[in-house]
């Protein structure tokens, strides 16, 4: 199981990744974006300003306070779309102290499922998608294969991983970096990046 402790571990672990990758994402959006992705999503770190009010919630009550802190101070598309992930993450673990890593696929596929109702994307348009899609079936194959939550969240990196760097030779047909066309092509997508730490964040917190 995974307690509201160390979904509260991710959420810290995720901000400092964000932190220091905050310039990397920021070149990468430079390339085929308008160079704001780095700064959009350490907006995160407001999030942990506000871990103090969710100490007497349930998991449900983190997330949703954490969706709510982004979808309000996270600018870009990536605001409303890491947003409503976090949403459909605090819908699913409503009234839940701690959420099996079962459970997690189930919320975190809801996610994807709101994040592609908002944005429309399907894998393979060079988004974030094409690395939270992968990393969701690399998590099924884990928890079908019986592997323990280290080793499947492990594989759900590694997929999200693959994803992002599958990102590289595709043209963008959403978002910004589809203006550029042909263009985007050769450049690896922010959005795919960052949504890679999430879910690295998410392993090295239950593998630690
Ligand atoms: P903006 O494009 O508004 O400047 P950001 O730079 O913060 O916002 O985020 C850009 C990232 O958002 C892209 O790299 C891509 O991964 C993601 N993105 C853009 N449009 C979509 C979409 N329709 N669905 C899913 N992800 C998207
Ligand atoms: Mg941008």
């Amino acid at each position: 199981m995974i307690t509201k402790s160390q979904l509260l571990d991710w959420i810290r672990r995720y901000a400092t990744l964000i932190a220091e990758n905050a310039n990397f994402l920021t070149e990468l959006d430079a390339a085929i974006g308008d160079a704001d992705h780095g700064v959009n999503m350490d907006r995160f770190a407001e999030v942990l300003q506000r871990l103090p009010e969710t100490a007497q919630l349930d998991c449900g009550g983190l997330f949703k306070m954490v969706g709510m802190t982004l979808l309000s101070k996270v600018g870009g598309v990536s605001g409303p779309l890491y947003g409503t992930l976090f949403i459909r993450l605090a819908a699913a673990s409503a009234l839940k102290e701690e959420l099996s890593v079962a459970e997690l696929e189930v919320a975190l596929s809801s996610g994807l499922a709101g994040i592609q109702q908002r944005g429309s994307a399907q894998v393979g348009e060079k988004t974030l998608v094409d690395a939270l899609s992968p990393a969701l079936i690399a998590l099924r194959s884990a928890l079908a294969a019986e592997l323990d939550d280290c080793q499947a969240l492990n594989a759900a990196a590694a997929g999200a991983e693959r994803g992002m760097l599958s990102t590289i030779p595709l043209q963008a047909t959403k978002g910004r970096a589809s203006y550029l066309g042909p263009r985007s092509i050769g450049h690896q997508d922010p959005g795919a990046t960052s949504t890679w730490l999430l879910i690295r964040a998410l392993a090295e917190t239950v593998c630690q």
